[in-house]
């Protein structure tokens, strides 16, 4: 990839897509496209097809998605399905058809089996069945992968899949009924601390183990590997460390300076009992994280749209 290669980002105004505007933008790179949601509807595939016909990117970076938390992921099931088929359907059929050589495709952790062996290797997806509380997203974003995966192996395409472990950081969706674990913490912590409430409600017991990554740091290894040229198979992008959702509890209350206590409801599910990637593949090619947990937490406190 060059300085003035004109690259594609969709989902520039969500959390990843707009690290990666940034990365790109720090990076020196001088022609980076973008276009909301009300220039050009992802799920429209004639639309889709005559944007990368015209536009003829050189690069492009699909990180627009459906995506959401546990509850989300549960409750709109046909959504997460339809919607992430769709648009990658026609972001990458669409890409090949105007002769787009390279891009990269985001999946997320949540398509390794729920009970997989851990740490989780690539080579682990499709060895077991899924968790199903996200079991339609995971679907759509297996798909995608074997997309990138078939049209490089038919049509000799460079499409890689890259698998992001739990983000957060700018942009992120702070609404609680929707939004991934860290987000929400760091919303109930802060706005129990302003009431001077004792207690924050944590779902679940607390004992899941999840991954954090901070998602500068996950635009900088999509970059990264763009600029290797590397072509392979799907890659894992984590931290390779995990903590438990009680002692990210206790982390964010330090961040947030509420000095009650946690309890939690039972009544929300666990979902899968622990998910750490192996990054293994990545490092081998270069690159580590580099912002620690209570580092990524402070960043995201303070660039939290509720503060504003
Ligand atoms: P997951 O990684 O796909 O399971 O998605 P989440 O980030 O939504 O949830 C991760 C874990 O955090 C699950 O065990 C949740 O039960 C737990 N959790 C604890 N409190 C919350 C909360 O307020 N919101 C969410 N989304 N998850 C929570």
């Amino acid at each position: 990839m060059q300085k003035q290669s004109k690259i594609f980002v969709t989902g520039h105004r969500g959390m990843v897509g707009s690290a990666i505007v940034r990365r790109l933008e720090a990076g020196g790179y001088t022609n980076v496209l973008t276009r909301t949601h009300a220039e050009l509807d992802l799920l429209d595939q004639a639309a889709v097809h005559a944007f990368l016909a015209a536009e003829k990117p050189d690069y492009l970076f699909l990180a627009a998605a459906k995506v959401g938390g546990i509850q989300a992921n549960n409750l709109y099931r046909a959504d997460f399905l339809y919607q992430n088929l769709q648009m990658q359907a026609n972001l990458i059929h669409g890409a090949h058809l105007a002769g787009v050589q390279r891009l990269m495709f985001l999946g997320s952790s949540c398509i390794y089996p729920r009970d997989c062996r851990q740490p989780i290797r690539e080579d682990y997806l499709l060895t077991g069945p899924l968790e199903p509380t996200n079991e339609p997203y995971a679907i759509a974003k297996i798909a995608g992968i074997k997309m990138c995966e078939s049209y490089n192996q038919q049509y000799g395409r460079e499409y890689v899949s890259v698998m992001p472990t739990n983000l957060y950081g700018p942009n992120d969706n702070y609404d609680l009924a929707n939004s991934h674990v860290l987000p929400a913490l760091i919303r109930k912590a802060h706005e129990a601390r302003l009431r001077g409430d004792t207690e924050y409600v944590v779902w679940g017991t607390g004992t899941p183990r999840r991954e954090f990554l901070y998602v500068d740091d996950l635009a900088d290894a999509c970059v990264f590997l763009s600029e290797q040229s590397y072509n392979g198979a799907l890659v894992n992008i984590g931290t390779g460390e995990d903590v438990t959702i009680r002692e990210l509890a206790e982390t964010v209350m330090r961040v947030v300076g509420f000095e009650g206590r946690v309890v939690y409801d039972q009544t929300k599910p666990d979902g899968t009992p622990r998910k750490l990637l192996d990054v293994g593949r990545l490092a081998s090619l270069g690159w580590r994280a580099k912002t620690p947990l209570i580092e990524g937490i402070r960043k995201a406190y303070e660039a939290a749209p509720f503060r504003r």
